[in-house]
């Protein structure tokens, strides 16, 4: 039970994940993307975010990388 509900889930699959991200992996997130467009087609500003923060998120992994590299 304990530390079950800290750890956040892919929203597509519900697979751990450990990190800040939303999605396990990009293909996750663009399946879950596609699905909610389906749904809700103003989802895609709210989408559009998280692909935002996504990239932001890969971009300063890298640059830490590069950093300590
Ligand atoms: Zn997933």
């Amino acid at each position: 039970m304990d530390g079950q509900k800290k750890k956040k889930r892919c929203l597509y699959c519900g697979k751990k994940i450990g990190s800040r991200m939303k999605f396990c992996s990009a293909a996750c997130m663009e399946k879950y993307e596609e699905a909610e467009k389906k749904d809700q087609p103003k989802i895609k500003y709210f989408v559009a975010g998280i692909l935002f923060g996504f990239l932001i998120t890969l971009k300063n992994q890298n640059s830490r990388e590069g950093y300590y590299g």
